[in-house]
């Protein structure tokens, strides 16, 4: 008799144990749901970001790798030969490319990135369309943001100045005259691959040039080809390409930086 007891007391105890569990939980759900009335309440203190300062004249800043300041390649190679890079280094901390001596790339691979970069069309006036000042800047060596100096010089939309090439048009054309310099601010972000090698989620792109807003958040469908359609094969990191399109285009390109994301 005295056992019985016992067990029946434990049984009351641990129901009511487990209806009162029930119960912290139904009212953990319903105050999470209400209104918040404390400030305190919708405060987040931790983590804290990392602390990013921007100094100097060409505002890099102190978190970025940059790519070019004007005295070196050595953050390049040749994309033909993986050899020293031929394009020329010019006294105001530029380097122009040199024709036909093929596209030039980054040593080190990149993924997502905050991509900034000055670039000039020749002052001189040599071919129309497609051929005058063309050059572009190519995401993980196979995305291209088109360079071109379209000014009074029409081509297709979507292969024009700041298009992603025959992609996506530009919101606005923002070029500066006709050999002066340009800027190009990206947010890149990259595609990603499921194990059976389709795109599980595409390429992504933002573009501000000279400060202007011409691609928000664009979806990029694969390559940029120049015939056919892109084309999607799994990639990893790769590295950043500028183009010699190989038509005397004269681009310049000064005060390069990348932030990784
Ligand atoms: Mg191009």
């Amino acid at each position: 008799m005295k056992n019985t007891m016992l067990i029946f007391c434990l049984c009351t105890c641990l129901f009511a144990c487990q209806k009162n569990t029930k119960q912290n939980k139904i009212a953990i759900v319903e105050e999470l749901l209400e209104e918040p009335t404390n400030p305190a309440a919708t405060e987040i203190w931790r983590p804290k970001p990392p602390i990013v300062t921007v100094d100097g004249a060409n505002k890099i800043p102190s978190d970025a790798i940059v790519l070019f300041d004007g005295t070196n390649f050595n953050e390049w190679t040749s994309s033909i030969d993986s050899t020293v890079v031929n394009w020329i280094l010019n006294s105001d901390k530029s380097m122009t490319v040199k024709n036909k001596t093929g596209d030039i790339q980054t040593k080190k691979n990149f993924g997502s990135v905050q991509l900034h970069i000055e670039w000039r069309s020749s002052k001189e006036i040599r071919a129309n369309g497609q051929n005058r000042s063309n050059s572009g800047v190519f995401l993980q060596n196979r995305y291209e943001v088109q360079i071109l100096d379209n000014n009074n010089n029409d081509t297709y939309v979507n292969g024009q100045v700041g298009s992603i090439y025959k992609q996506a048009i530009p919101l606005a054309k923002a070029s500066s005259k006709t050999g002066n310099w340009n800027s190009y601010d990206i947010i890149y972000h990259t595609p990603n691959f499921d194990m059976k090698g389709n795109v599980s989620k595409q390429a992504t792109i933002t573009l501000l040039h000279n400060g202007v807003l011409i691609q928000d958040h664009v979806t990029i469908k694969g390559t940029t080809e120049y015939i056919g359609w892109p084309k999607n094969n799994t990639h990893g990191k790769a590295p950043i390409k500028l183009q010699d399109h190989g038509d005397n285009s004269g681009v310049s390109y000064r005060n390069i930086w990348v932030r990784e994301l």
